[in-house]
């Protein structure tokens, strides 16, 4: 399967590639299921039959590629399995369901991580943009084997990426340069992150790269021989000394001499150091005795030394590296490690899984409590190091509070967990915010509330009239941003609103402190809780109240305390007053008179109460209803409960009637719900009228109830049926109402 093989451009055998795998397998990974690996090979090569690569092979030989690859980084049989099934759900019938029900839930699930990736749409952007792509793939994985796998599909594509079109060719090149090589290179896989650099870099700049090969080729003797006498020097000395280490020496990848030259703008000849020695021992401080005695054969170049051994890389990598110049004048580098720090800087991530083999066999499988400790260290480290790093905030669960989504332009948007399409749209612009009427994720319509996902692409319908944020998107928003937003946007546009729901929700305050508004709103016991909190009126009081830009109880708690010092008597008015009205209603309830303006046949001082039903107001025909232990309860005779449990046999004798007393002051809370085609304005229009009609609103709240249209519910306290009538009337000449009716009915 090497390259010239490939460029022969005869189909390849699966099969013979197989059996190839099969004996690497057998001889490099001890106690792995052949006979699963194997299934796991047949199902890719009955799903993928009839699939052709594009250089006219068999399908499946590139999953029999992907997984060769695994088996190099030195993965587990579930990664290898899984990446011989990689493709199969997002190119052929095969469902999670039916890898899961072979194969196990934890292969379906890798299977089905590379599918989301592969699915995930890449365009080339600016670098912040580029790490947020980064970010969300590693949130998207769960599984750190989703991530190597298409790291292992990635690279065999990229070798395979000469039978492609040219643009193909940019186009995945660049991606492998900006997303898969950075991954590789955080997961510590030097030598995945080199190749995969190597082969963008074929594509993106044929010329360069060319240069590049073909100057190395025509210095080759001469580094060669440089190579050779050096690693002899090193190796007799080592021995004189009875250091057990082995040498190794390279060429430095293509990609690495091509940054340094247009970084450094220089021609290859004027780069010294393209040859990396390095030295590898079994314990630290051997690491340490070679580097004297590496210092003592050769001129270490000052500023040259570092030491990763005692301060890792983010991306776990440990060494020491020194620069030298040797005898003939040119400076190279070597780098010192043990063997340990080898595999670690080889594979990254995945030596994990090829420690556990080289530990022997079994443990491969039951290692997962250990797996995770591996990638935990890793990503801790990485964490505490730089502040700038790719890891920076990444715990296990990657990303746990983060979720990153596209918007329709291929843009990726991070925000908080939890957050839903009002935050996405607050988090592209206050405007989009504020004239959202709908969201599409992945072309679906979804609610306001849904829980956006990694990965997801996100649409926002606008309109010029929408009816702006609804109250309830406060604790639907998860950021703190689109919640400001959103409360800049009541602050600004709905004052007269707020105006009466601040007056409203003060009011209510109040009257837990056994307060009315007229006791508190006398100007000694205002104006210094005005001027304390900033605000020129009470209107701008109630406003601040409205909007949540201060809250009820703090003002009320003031209000509270100016009144009782202010006027220390105006608290026995009060009492005064509230004791009065219990007498009276206590005498009345002796005498067999109204309560609550209510008289009951045949009952005397009973309690009475209005049901919540229907709200009835004087004027309604009413009926009554004696309740278990809470008196009468009164209802309208039109009310809905009421015409349904009239004949209800349990009920018999429980109704009586009851009538409206003659002279009426009392005010009743009472409820209508306005339903109107959704326009700006309406529930500004809505409440400027009642407030016309000086009509005491204890309550409104609107939402959009679909088909375009909106249900507006109002709460408001009436003398009688007349007015309530009067009210409703206005309500119904409101541009675009098309009903509005008393709840029960
Ligand atoms: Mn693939």
């Amino acid at each position: 399967m090497s390259e010239s093989e490939i460029r022969k451009n005869t189909p390849l055998d699966p099969d013979a590639m197989y059996r190839e795998l099969e004996e690497k397998i057998r001889t490099s990974c001890h106690g792995m299921d052949l006979g699963r690996i194997g299934a796991a090979y047949q199902m890719a090569k009955m799903a993928h039959s009839g699939q052709l690569r594009k250089d006219g092979s068999p399908y499946v030989t590139h999953c029999v590629a992907a997984a060769d690859i695994t088996v190099d980084m030195g993965l587990d049989e579930d990664s290898i399995v899984s990446a011989l099934l990689h493709d199969v759900i997002e190119d052929t019938n095969l469902t999670h369901a039916d890898i899961a029900r072979q194969f196990g839930e934890p292969v379906a699930d890798i299977v089905e991580g590379v599918t989301k990736l592969t699915r995930v749409q890449y365009t080339s952007k600016e670098d912040e943009q580029m790490e947020n792509l980064r970010k969300m793939l590693m949130a998207m994985a769960k599984d750190i084997r989703v991530i190597l796998i298409k790291i292992a599909d990635r690279l065999h594509n990229m070798r395979t990426m000469a039978y492609q079109t040219a643009e193909k060719q940019r186009t995945k090149s660049l991606e492998t340069m900006e997303i898969y090589a950075p991954i590789a290179h955080r997961l510590g896989m030097q030598k995945a992150k080199w190749e995969l650099e190597d082969l963008s870099l074929q594509y993106l700049d044929p010329t360069g790269y060319r240069e590049i090969t073909e100057s190395l080729e025509k210095k080759m003797p001469e580094l060669e021989a440089f190579m050779s006498s050096m690693m002899e020097k090193i190796q007799k000395r080592m021995d004189a000394e009875g250091i057990k280490a082995t040498i190794f020496c390279r060429i430095k990848h293509v990609y690495s001499i091509y940054r340094k030259m247009y970084a450094q703008k220089l021609d290859i000849n004027g780069i010294f150091d393209l040859c990396a020695f390095r030295v590898i021992v079994d314990t630290i401080p051997d690491c340490y005795n070679v580097l004297g005695v590496i210092h003592d054969m050769f001129k270490p170049v000052p500023g040259r030394f570092k030491d990763y051994i005692s301060t890792p890389k983010p991306n776990m990598y440990q060494s020491v590296h020194t620069t030298v110049i040797g005898s003939e004048g040119i400076p190279f580098e070597v780098q010192i490690r043990t063997w340990d720090m080898h595999h670690t800087a080889e594979y990254g991530i995945a030596a994990h899984w090829k420690y556990k083999m080289h530990d022997g066999g079994n443990a491969v499988r039951s290692g997962d409590e250990d797996k995770f400790a591996w990638v935990r260290r890793l990503l801790e480290s990485q964490q505490e190091s730089d502040a700038q790093d790719f890891f920076h905030n990444l715990k296990i669960d990657m990303f746990a509070d983060e979720v990153f989504v596209f918007s329709p332009k291929g843009d990726v948007i991070n925000l908080p967990a939890g957050a839903t399409p009002i935050d996405f749209a607050y988090s592209i612009h206050s405007d989009v915010g504020n004239h959202m009427v709908g969201a599409k994720v992945n072309g679906r319509i979804v609610t306001f509330d849904y829980v956006l996902q990694n990965g997801d692409i996100v649409e926002i319908r606008t309109s010029k009239s929408a009816p702006g944020p609804s109250r309830d998107w406060l604790s639907v928003a998860k950021s703190g941003s689109a919640r400001t937003k959103i409360k800049q946007w009541y602050k600004k546009e709905r004052r007269e609103e707020n105006v009466i729901r601040g007056r409203e929700m003060l009011e209510d305050e109040l009257k837990h402190n056994g307060l009315t508004l007229d006791d508190v709103l006398a100007d000694e016991i205002v104006s210094p809780i005005l001027k304390r909190l900033s605000f020129t009126c009470v209107e701008d009081l109630y406003a601040a109240i409205g909007y949540g830009g201060v809250t009820v109880a703090r003002v009320a708690n003031r209000l509270r305390d100016e009144a009782r010092s202010a006027k220390p008597d105006k608290k026995t008015v009060i009492d005064k007053v509230s004791e009065a009205a219990e007498r009276r209603e206590q005498n009345a309830r002796k005498e067999g008179k109204a309560v609550h303006g209510i008289l009951v046949e045949g009952l005397n001082n009973c309690l009475v109460k209005f049901s919540r039903c229907c709200t009835p107001v004087p004027g309604d025909d009413i009926v009554g209803f004696i309740t278990r232990g809470q008196g009468v309860s009164i209802h309208r005779k039109d009310c809905q409960n009421y015409q349904q449990r009239i004949s209800q046999p349990e009920n018999e004798g429980r109704w009586v009637r009851v009538s409206w007393a003659r002279e009426i002051t009392d005010s009743y809370v009472t409820t209508i719900s306005i339903s109107a085609k959704d326009r700006s304005g309406l529930v500004m229009d809505i409440a400027t009228v009642l407030n016309a009609l000086n009509a005491k609103v204890r309550n409104l709240s609107s939402r959009d109830i679909g088909a375009g249209m909106a249900l507006t519910i109002v709460s408001l306290e009436v003398k009688n049926a007349g007015e309530l009538k009067y009210i409703m009337n206005r309500m119904a000449s409101i541009p675009g109402v098309s009903s509005v009716i008393r709840n029960g009915s």
